[in-house]
């Protein structure tokens, strides 16, 4: 379909075709429009590139995934060439955050956030836990990859949430829960306090959030000082199985 060039531009603002494209409109060098289509054009077949990743701030990654969700949520999804986008990132990766989410076969960070190939690191285990794997992958999507986000994505109704509130005990489950129980006194709650009760469970599951961000500065030295510098922002968001909202949490 023929565009007239505001009706592209609106249409780059409303509907972009790739994740970051946006970002190039909020640098502190404006592009030209000219410059603009042409990178908008263009993105439709490459990943996220050095330059692109390395001229945002941490909040502006956050409002680009927050801008994703919602692309999500509305039907909106960016039209993409998968086989382009693995083409163009094969030389070279250059994603602009890491997410710990959980296993979930609901919640996958690519596909809420409406990311292509390349964009986003991703790390999941059931309960969104930190342990030291996982820290040294977010370490490596930092300090070595350059990535300006560490995003702890829980989810409602969490089956491991669940099963660390019933005590269940299976084989390894039995560790990785211990994992996620430390969040369970935490959590204030008024009410049944039971995993047949789904507010008390998103209220354990929001507290996991919380108590994995905070792992992630405990245990990551790494990390922790990327933070301070302002190099990278760690921080923590809940999924809503029912609405497709992530609501970020401070
Ligand atoms: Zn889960």
């Amino acid at each position: 379909m023929k565009r007239t060039s505001r009706e592209s531009m609106n249409h780059i603002a409303v509907d972009r075709r790739r994740f970051f494209s946006a970002a190039l409109g909020v640098c502190a060098i404006r592009p030209p429009l000219g410059f603009l289509s042409m990178q908008f054009a263009a993105s439709m077949s490459e990943s996220l590139t050095k330059e692109q990743r390395d001229s945002m701030i941490p909040s502006l990654v956050i409002e680009e995934l927050k801008k994703g969700n919602e692309r999500f949520r509305a039907g909106k999804m960016a039209p993409r060439d998968y086989l382009a986008e693995k083409r163009s990132s094969a030389s070279g990766q250059y994603p602009a955050a890491v997410i710990l989410g959980c296993v979930d076969s609901r919640v996958p960070g690519e596909i809420i956030f409406d990311a292509g190939i390349g964009d986003l690191f991703s790390g999941r285990v059931a309960g969104n836990v930190v342990n030291d794997d996982m820290l040294g992958s977010m370490e490596f999507a930092c300090a070595v990859s350059g990535a300006k986000l560490v995003l702890v994505l829980g989810h409602t109704a969490c089956g491991a949430i669940k099963g660390a509130i019933d005590d269940v005990e299976l084989g390894n489950l039995t560790g990785l829960l211990a994992r996620v129980k430390p969040a369970i006194p935490r959590t204030k709650y008024e009410g049944e306090k039971s995993s047949k009760n789904p507010a008390y469970v998103d209220a354990v599951a929001l507290t996991n959030v919380r108590v994995a961000v905070e792992n992630i500065r405990r245990r990551s030295p790494v990390l922790e000082d990327l933070e301070k510098k302002g190099s990278i922002q760690i921080t923590g968001a809940m999924y809503n199985l029912a609405n497709g909202v992530v609501e970020f949490v401070s």
